[in-house]
């Protein structure tokens, strides 16, 4: 909230005159009570978010709202989504999130949980545990953690490899930078692992196209910034399993937004929850 105020400070903006406060919460967060209810790092349960900045800023509506689901607003307001009206937005980054967008509008589900495409299952012989404690979720087989876990794995069963090689002469951290990196410099294990993430992302894809024929997959998240290693092969999976053309031609693209996505995603909260409640945008 300080930090807010000091915002609007050097920027010379008035809060009065401000359109709203968009607010971004790592966890789930129920969007009409304006709750954080749940942000497993942070371990904090059911806390009153609008509230508490309400009543320390008298004016602008304040609305909350989970950072991947925000990230896909953003994507509708600025970002390439606009030209869709039903988009399936992705972060890949240490886990795997997603929001739902339809008719232009947040889909949020019976409990504000929709879009949880990171645990769809996708692996059914040789599953990894999930961090959300089932088996074969796609977060635990394609998130930037999985593919470094699998790595570590890989090196440790022969630490002469040539990509424990690659990296301890680069002198780099296992991580899913590095191994993009070694992928990039033609190391063969590394370019596998980015494109059997690429074949799990392909599958998980095409069980929401056949659900929601939507116009469009944009990917946010450090991952998506490889995203020509993982692409090909989660296209090709993703078009031997979707049923009819409008779904085989549809385009998986990588966010444009950047970094700023989220930043984003928080103003857009704001102008939604106006253009919601009747007002302009
Ligand atoms: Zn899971």
């Amino acid at each position: 909230l300080d930090l807010l105020s000091q915002c609007w400070n050097e920027c010379g903006l008035d809060p009065a005159k401000a359109a709203g406060v968009g607010i971004t919460v790592p966890g789930m967060a129920d969007m009409n009570s304006g709750t954080l209810l749940y942000a497993p790092f942070l371990g904090w349960r059911d806390v009153p978010v609008r509230e508490i900045v309400s009543t320390r800023l008298s004016g602008p509506p304040v609305t909350i709202a989970n950072d991947v689901n925000a990230c896909a607003l953003g994507e509708t307001y600025f970002g390439q989504a606009s030209s869709f009206d039903n988009v399936l937005w992705v972060t890949v980054s240490t886990g795997v999130g997603g929001g739902i967008i339809v008719n232009k509008q947040l889909y949020e589900g019976e409990y504000g949980i929709a879009g949880e495409i990171g645990h769809v299952t996708v692996e059914w012989e040789n599953p990894r545990r999930c961090s959300c404690g089932q088996w074969g979720c796609l977060e635990a087989h394609a998130s930037g953690t999985a593919i470094a876990e699998r790595a570590m794995e890989l090196m440790q069963q022969n630490g002469d490899a040539p990509l424990a090689r690659y990296l301890r002469e680069q002198r780099l951290p296992v991580s899913a930078a590095s191994i993009a990196q070694a992928a990039r410099s033609g190391v063969p294990e590394a370019i596998e692992l980015y494109r059997s993430a690429g074949h799990y992302l392909g599958r998980a894809f095409s069980f929401a196209a056949n659900l929601f024929n939507f116009g469009a997959v944009i990917v946010g998240g450090g991952v998506s910034l490889s995203m020509e290693l993982w692409l090909p092969a989660a296209q090709d999976v993703f078009r031997r399993s979707v049923i009819h053309e409008t779904n085989r031609n549809m385009p998986i693209l990588a966010t444009g937004l950047g970094y700023e996505a989220g930043l984003k995603g928080a103003a857009a909260l704001a102008f939604h929850y106006r253009a919601k409640n009747g007002g302009s945008e």
